[in-house]
């Protein structure tokens, strides 16, 4: 599981895209489903690729060194992102707390009490960003909007309509232009809401709803769906009975694991990988090494 790219990451990702080729069977996504649905084992070491949330940066800095090393990926895209119509709330968090001038805000994320964060430094300005992020992520959806909502303020930094440059989608055109060079296309909702904070008359639009559009916009089927945040907690069992019912042939989580013969295609475990880490850390969580340790429920739920 990928997310982002920059092109400083291209001999991180030269490295990792190489012990790939040289040590697994790297396998497309749909071809690991039709394994899975049909009862057949897959070679011992096949290995899929997935790539969140559909930035641009994808298709700049990674796109042409997967393809050169033949290693099929999957790119989740997010619908209303990549038609433009708004950029992740994730890093329109990030983006105001890195261009205010402020050393410390008061955050109300209500049912929350009001918490004062240190903004001060590099190192603090990271520490709450990620602090904001993970508590958004576990409050009501409406409350998450409603913050959202009032973060120009609270910050003082204007938010622009579209992702500054680094940050951006990919456009249907860019989409349909890695489909054409064997990337499958996945979706991965509209508006990227943790699912399981959402009101049950909202999850229709956000997974029934995105496929159709997605569809609609390339003009392929969209057959895989991928859970935002994807632990265990964000997804919930309303959502995963509407990606079901959508007629989606698999969901990925974010839920750390590698897989056996008779795995759930409907709920796919991965092994989070960032270009912040290094190469041997990598070839080492493929080879299923480390629990990482942003994952600590499933530690917990392992050591148990
Ligand atoms: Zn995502």
């Amino acid at each position: 599981m990928f997310h982002a790219f920059t092109a400083a990451d291209t001999p991180l990702l030269e490295a990792v895209c190489g012990h790939i080729a040289r040590n697994f069977e790297p396998v497309a996504l749909s071809a690991l489903v039709d394994s899975a649905e049909a009862g057949r084992s897959l070679p011992d070491l096949a290995l899929t690729v997935t790539v969140d949330d559909g930035y641009r940066n994808y298709l700049e800095h990674a796109h042409p060194i997967f393809r050169r090393h033949r290693i099929p990926v999957t790119v989740y895209s997010v619908a209303d992102f990549a038609d433009g119509q708004l950029w992740l709330w994730t890093d329109q968090v990030a983006y105001c707390l890195d261009q205010t001038k402020k050393s410390s805000i008061t955050a109300a994320i209500p049912p929350r009490e009001p918490a004062e964060f240190d903004i001060s430094s590099p190192h603090a300005r990271r520490a709450a960003t990620e602090a904001i992020w993970e508590e958004l992520k576990l409050v009501p959806d409406a409350a998450r909007q409603q913050f959202m909502a009032a973060l120009s303020d609270l910050t003082g930094v204007e938010i622009p309509p579209e992702a500054p440059p680094g940050i951006q989608a990919m456009s249907w055109d860019e989409l349909r232009g890695i489909a054409a060079e064997g990337v499958e296309i996945g979706c991965h909702t509209r508006t990227h809401p943790i699912l399981s904070r959402l009101p049950q008359a909202r999850l229709d639009g956000e997974i029934r709803g995105a496929k159709a559009y997605m569809e609609d916009r390339l003009g392929f089927p969209v057959a895989h769906f991928c859970y935002p945040n994807g632990r265990d907690i964000d997804i919930g069992d309303a959502a995963a009975e509407c990606v079901r019912s959508a007629g989606f042939r698999s969901a990925a989580t974010t839920v750390w694991g590698l897989h056996t013969p008779d795995a759930d295609p409907m709920r796919l475990r991965r092994i989070p990988t960032g270009t912040d880490q290094s190469s041997g850390y990598i070839f080492e969580l493929l080879a299923g090494l480390h629990m990482p340790r942003h994952f600590p429920e499933e530690k917990a739920a392992l050591a148990a």
